[in-house]
C-alpha cells in the first residue's frame, strides 16, 4: 500500500526531503517555510505527531558548518584572501546553505518519525 510505514527507508527519506507527506506523498508537510502544516490537505493524516525538535538544526550545523568551514579553510590555504572576502562571500553562503537545508531535514526527520512510529516514551500504568 502506497505510504504504508513498511515502505522501503529510501522512498520515506526521499518523501522526507521533499516535504511530503509521509503517508500519501502527494500532500505537503509544512504551512509555510518551517510551519508543519496541522493536517495533510491530500489525506488528512494529522500531523500532530510531528515533533522534529532541535533535530533539524544540529544536522544543518553539522552538516553546513562542515562544508562552509571546509570551504573557508581551503579558501584561506589556497588563495590568502581579504577578510573582506569572507564577510562578501561566506556570509551569505552560510544563510543560504543553512537555511536550504533547514526544511528538507526537518521533512526528513517527521517522515521518519513516522515511518518509525517515534514518540515520547510512556510509561504503562
Ligand atoms: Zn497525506
Amino acid at each position: 500500500m502506497s505510504g504504508d510505514t513498511n515502505d522501503g527507508l529510501p522512498l520515506a527519506i526521499l518523501t522526507g526531503l521533499a516535504g511530503r507527506c509521509p503517508r500519501c506523498r502527494r500532500g505537503s508537510t509544512f504551512a509555510g517555510f518551517l510551519n508543519v502544516a496541522p493536517v495533510c490537505k491530500t489525506c488528512g493524516l494529522n500531523f500532530g505527531f510531528a515533533d522534529a525538535g532541535d533535530g533539524p538544526a544540529v544536522f544543518v550545523m553539522l552538516f553546513g558548518g562542515f562544508l562552509i568551514v571546509g570551504a573557508v579553510l581551503w579558501v584561506e590555504v589556497m588563495f590568502e584572501p581579504p577578510i573582506w572576502v569572507y564577510v562578501v562571500v561566506f556570509l551569505p553562503l552560510a544563510a543560504i546553505v543553512c537555511l536550504g537545508m533547514l526544511r528538507p531535514l526537518k521533512g526528513l526527520l517527521i517522515a521518519l518519525q513516522y515511518r518509525n512510529k517515534a514518540g515520547q516514551g510512556r510509561l504503562e500504568s
